[in-house]
């Protein structure tokens, strides 16, 4: 299996092993717990991750299925599903962390792990320092001896910068630090952070492993048995951990991950480069253009740059608030990684706590759209688009 591409890895998923034969499809199994013949087997089985199954917020061989097909797509020796990428992250910050531990993270995160880890701080005293994505010297010079973790996001939201994942990871590995990376905007398609030196990887599997826009939930994966170990029994102390059927409906959309992301990535092209051209339209933020400030290193990193990008209106706040009114096919919601074309105003619904100085330190601006592209056909999102702009001049 670890020979195949990617693209035929998501098609031939992890199975149970039944008598002789194995289902095509992954079954799920919608039982709370297991019976058992042997006594020192149902012993053995509550202390491990790997063991017989005993009771369903240990394991679960739907949930095995998923775990076992995530780690294997990231190039992982395991991993833990959860009941929503928040539980991921927070199995792991809360399973790796104690008080007065200390945390360098990148500056732009995801709002969930930024409220986290002000919580962490507030409430348990963990410290955190925050340094830009792809700078090496700023994690050596945060280090200190209480340091435990690093954190990143292989492509952060909105302005989709992307992290140095090896400077960084190294730069934590040289201190003796955990260096854990959300890949949920880039996919193991697309990345494999493991590849590049990270611990720990956590995905919000809401977005496009699922892929469906139906189903909440989340992955960590693991490059150690050890680290593995640690967090498997963190999750299921929080209850954190996934439930068979929403493993089953990832495992269901993971099938097509690889098609989706191609067709994701290549719509993100078009109507990246055509609102670059567009008078009504002051700069487009993906990676695949030349002008995005991480364009070298993301082409270094991956061989696409994913379905999210954001562009600033030439219009301000009144432009963006008319292109939200005006868009027929895009739909006006939140999340992303799913099959439909989702788009938002930072300014008025993500971002809408962050006052002025601090949206500007972000990049965003009052006439930013996020948008979040689907596998629609390009040119029906282009011609939704265009006239949705037509309304902002
Ligand atoms: C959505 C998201 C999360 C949180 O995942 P949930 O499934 O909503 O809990 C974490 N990180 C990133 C980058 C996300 O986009």
């Amino acid at each position: 299996m670890s020979s195949l591409h990617p693209d035929s890895r998501v098609v031939h998923l992890p199975k149970p092993v039944l008598n002789g034969s194995t289902p095509i499809s992954v079954p799920i199994y919608q039982t709370s717990g297991f019976v058992f013949d042997d006594p020192a087997v149902f012993a053995d089985g509550m202390g491990r991750p790997d063991g017989a199954y005993v009771y369903g917020r240990l394991s679960n061989p739907t949930v095995r299925s998923l775990e076992e097909a995530v780690a294997g797509l990231e190039g992982g020796v395991a991993a833990v599903a959860t009941g929503s990428g928040m539980g991921a992250i927070n199995s792991v910050l809360l399973g790796l962390l104690k008080p007065g531990d200390h945390v360098i993270a990148q500056a732009a995160l995801y709002g969930g792990t930024a409220h986290m880890l002000a919580d962490l701080t507030a409430r348990f005293g963990v410290e955190v320092t925050y340094v830009p994505e792809a700078d090496p010297a700023a994690v050596r010079a945060a280090v200190r001896p209480s340091t435990r973790l690093l954190y990143l996001e292989t492509i952060a939201n909105p302005m989709t910068q992307v992290a140095d994942l090896p400077g960084m990871c190294a730069a934590a590995r040289e201190a003796g630090i955990v260096s854990v990376v959300d890949n949920t905007f880039a996919s193991p398609i697309l990345c494999r952070p493991i590849e590049h030196g990270a611990d720990i990887v956590v995905h919000s599997a809401t977005k496009y492993l699922s892929g469906h826009t139906d189903v909440i939930g989340g992955v960590a994966v693991f490059a150690s048995a050890e680290l593995h170990r640690k967090v498997w029994s963190y999750a299921l102390e929080l209850g954190a951990t996934a439930d068979p059927f929403a493993a089953w409906l990832t495992l269901r959309g993971l099938q097509t991950l690889s098609l989706r992301m191609e067709r994701h990535c290549a719509n993100t092209r078009l109507l990246a480069t055509r609102l670059a051209g567009h008078p009504a339209v002051t700069a487009v933020h993906w990676p695949g253009l030349p002008s995005h400030p991480s364009y070298e290193l993301a082409g270094k990193l991956m061989p696409d740059f994913g379905g999210v990008f954001s562009f600033d209106l030439a219009g301000g706040r009144a432009a963006g608030e008319a292109f939200m009114r005006n868009v027929r096919l895009a739909l006006l919601a939140p999340s992303l990684g799913g099959v439909e074309t989702l788009i938002l105003h930072p300014a008025t619904t993500s971002h809408r706590s962050v006052d002025a100085a601090g949206l500007a330190a972000a990049g965003i601006g009052e006439g930013t759209i996020r948008v979040a592209v689907g596998i629609e056909h390009p040119e029906d999102l282009w011609a939704d688009f265009a006239q949705a702009l037509a309304g902002t001049e």
